[in-house]
């Protein structure tokens, strides 16, 4: 992409309005424009990014078994009216009606209506077990919204829905979840702990957010420290090991980590003082064991082996990728910008052009430029006439982790300098080592 052509809205001056700093980096950087209160436009700069944390949240769920469709964002109100929720939910449901007067309402999650397309389609407990997910805009009426997208009132989920014919196997459902979810964080390059988490009415311990600690973080949260040492789930996990999994979710849950509701501060103060932390956190997940709360109510019962009619065990999984993008730069910034872990760096390079229109510089960019796009990568090439302080400041503002800088001086060495943004680090190469770097 040369940046000439590209449309990067960057504002000089940092919004007032922002708080905290993946806010005010996300407006800076143009990737987001808010268009009414929490409710936000992704410009290319963000869409970018989001679309490439989507990839990953989607390798992640396929891989698990999981199964992607599309469910739309208005909804029916008399599905909600069958589980009972559509007053139950309150001010936070947006409430519309259509030209014949029927109630709407703009979804804020999809339990319903995944219920009932699996109520109208699967009559076996051959078919199952059985997840569905999709990403899709939801919409929640926040008393407060704020940070920007990381509580909008629009914003993206994916949410996921499983299907058991009993207890032990929607148990294994969850644990198959539990640890897509800790690859899908680990590769988005975060550290989130699965934390004990509140069931509401149907109790028992299957419920974990998935968090991020960070001081602006809106959940308080109680955990042994000892979790950053923990191993993440390998490429090659086999999803059908059901004790291979357990093992997974057993090591992972033996250490203590609580959100506030779910806290025990006898267990918390079992941990020898200076192991303990307790903290601020933002929440990126949440997984969800519930039953037969919504099948029992909508009528979602397959034919098991016996012959006979079984209500089916539910769970619901949640990941907020427009809240994932602030977290990843609250959690990877320095005072110059963002810096974004390669996997979801809007860019893989940007190529700074220290001198438009000098033949040589332009010269070794194009080549550069060229070589890095048929190569596959993502390359922003800035051939614009702006001054070199400035491209750079935008280059480190931006957050793209390898700066390849072109410059009369080093090129008619036949060099280029290559900076890393997360290290700073320079080095002084060949134009052609500088390209089998970013192919290596
Ligand atoms: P919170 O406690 O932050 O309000 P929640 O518990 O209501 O969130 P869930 O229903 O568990 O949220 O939704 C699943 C995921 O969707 C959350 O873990 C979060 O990543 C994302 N999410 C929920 N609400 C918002 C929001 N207002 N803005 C952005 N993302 C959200
Ligand atoms: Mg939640």
């Amino acid at each position: 992409m040369r940046l000439s052509r590209y449309y990067l809205p960057i504002l000089k001056e940092n919004p007032k309005e922002a708080e905290i700093v993946s806010h005010r980096l996300m407006l800076r950087t143009g990737m987001i424009r808010q268009q009414s209160q929490g409710i936000y436009s992704w410009l290319p700069l963000g869409k970018r990014v989001l679309d490439k944390v989507n990839r990953i949240i989607r390798e992640e769920q396929d891989r698990s078994g999981a199964i992607e469709l599309l469910m739309p964002t208005l909804q029916s109100a008399e599905l909600w009216q069958e589980s009972g929720r559509y007053d139950a939910y309150g001010k936070e449901m947006l409430r519309i009606k259509d030209r014949q007067d029927r109630p709407m309402l703009y979804g804020p999650t999809n339990e319903e209506m995944i219920t009932d397309i699996f109520r109208s389609t699967v009559k076996s407990y051959k078919s199952l077990p059985l997840n569905l997910y999709h990403i899709q805009l939801k919409f929640r009426d926040e008393i407060r919204p704020r940070f920007g997208t990381m509580r909008s009132r629009e914003f993206l989920m994916k949410d996921a829905y499983s299907f058991d014919l009993t207890r032990e196997g929607a148990e294994h459902s969850y644990n198959k979840m539990f640890a897509a979810y800790l690859r899908t964080f680990s590769r988005l390059g975060l550290r989130a702990i699965p934390m004990r988490a509140d069931t509401g009415p149907i109790g028992g311990n299957l419920s974990h957010e998935f968090i991020i600690l960070a001081d602006t973080g809106e959940s308080e949260v109680f955990c042994h420290r000892d979790f950053v040492n923990f191993d993440i789930p390998a490429e090659d996990t086999n999803f059908d090991d059901v004790a291979g999994l357990k093992a997974i979710f057993d090591k992972w849950t033996s250490v203590y980590a609580a959100t506030s509701e779910m806290h025990d501060e006898a267990a918390f103060d079992a941990i020898p003082e200076g192991e303990r932390l307790s903290a601020r956190g933002i929440e990126v997940g949440h997984i969800f064991y519930f039953g037969t709360k919504y099948s029992e109510a909508m009528g979602a019962k397959v034919q098991g082996p016996d012959g006979k009619e079984h209500i089916v065990h539910m769970g619901s999984y949640g990941i907020g990728p427009t809240r994932l993008v602030p977290a990843i730069i609250e959690a990877s910034h320095d005072d110059n910008g963002i810096i974004w872990p390669a996997s979801v760096a809007p860019f893989d390079a940007v190529v700074i052009n220290m001198k438009a229109g000098d033949e040589a510089c332009d010269r070794v960019c194009e080549e550069i430029y060229a070589a890095l796009t048929k190569a596959g990568k993502d390359v922003l090439y800035d051939d614009t006439d702006d001054r070199a302080g400035q491209k750079f400041a935008t280059a480190d503002l931006i957050g793209v982790p390898t700066q390849i800088i072109v410059g009369p001086r080093s090129v008619a060495a036949g060099e280029v300098e290559v900076k890393d943004r997360r290290t700073g680090a320079r080095e002084t190469m060949t134009v052609e080592a500088a390209i089998n770097r970013l192919n290596g």
